[in-house]
């Protein structure tokens, strides 16, 4: 063996247990302008999210669906890759920790644009308007946060929900949750007198759990954006390209008759 190849082979051997021990290597893929978009893992765009949050994105039968996986699959599909799912929790993925970390290329979380997330993250168009709503069991006659003083209103952690309700709830005990499921259980269950969230998500769940209501909106004038990593410009055009084409030619709609079939569109 010469002394160059001694050289070189350990070399090839690190990277090689480094690609092993992380499943994954950095690739590009070409976006619709031939631009160079850079993706964490090979053939897919890997989304990063937290479950459940029907009807965005929940677990039906082994299989993720939802409004946001429908919306980042024509991204996907404009980029010829396929989306990978990661479930993490909401504080790493509001935080920009798990894109800078290369956990994923996009974090689609039924996430509002905010100020400060957008110092650690860069945010698509928006896609969905959203605002605060406030569930409770049915006849529980709270119908405001003014009618929960003294009571418990559960919040979920790190999100718009619990900011609002920390700073408009006076005299109102938040309890905090690390999910929506065990948010609403909660509700359900009395653990809890009423619970804040966006009101895509409440309205689904009353729908379905006809024991409990939707009994206010607060108009927090939010909008939902997909989020990259701060600077990857080449990847949020192609998701603002393709919000904007799907917005103009019916695939939007389509998705959006398909996760909210009650909800007539303006
Ligand atoms: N829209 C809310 C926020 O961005 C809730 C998002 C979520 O819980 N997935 O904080």
């Amino acid at each position: 063996m010469s002394p160059r190849t001694a050289f070189v082979l350990p070399v090839v051997t690190t990277a090689a247990a480094l690609v092993a021990m992380t499943g994954c290597t950095s690739t590009e893929t070409s976006g619709s302008d031939g631009s160079k978009v850079e993706l964490v893992k090979s053939g897919k765009l890997t989304t990063c999210t937290h479950l459940p949050y029907e009807p965005f994105q929940s677990r039906q039968d082994n299989k993720i669906v939802g409004f946001d996986v429908d919306l980042v699959d024509l991204v996907a599909k404009e980029l010829k890759v396929t989306q990978e799912i990661v479930d993490t929790p909401f504080e790493g993925i509001q935080t920009g920790e798990d894109l800078n970390a290369r956990k994923c290329d996009v974090a689609a979380a039924g996430m509002t644009i905010t100020p400060v997330r957008e110092e650690n993250l860069d945010f698509s168009d928006p896609y969905f308007e959203a605002t605060q709503a406030l569930v409770t069991k049915k006849g529980a006659g709270y119908d405001s946060l003014a009618s929960l003083k003294g009571k418990k209103l559960g919040v979920q952690q790190g999100t718009t929900g619990e900011e609002y309700a920390k700073k408009n709830g006076k005299d109102v005990e938040t309890v905090q949750f690390e999910d929506l499921a065990l948010l609403l259980t909660a509700v359900k269950t009395g653990q809890v007198d009423a619970a804040v969230n966006d009101n895509g998500v409440l309205f689904e769940y009353v729908r379905k759990n006809p024991d409990t209501e939707v009994t206010a909106e607060f108009e927090t004038g939010e909008k939902y954006g997909v989020g990259v990593r701060t600077g990857n410009d080449a990847l949020r055009a192609e998701i603002n390209k393709v919000i904007k084409a799907a917005q103009s030619d019916g695939r939007y709609d389509a998705i959006y008759k398909k996760w909210f079939p009650a909800a007539p569109k303006n």
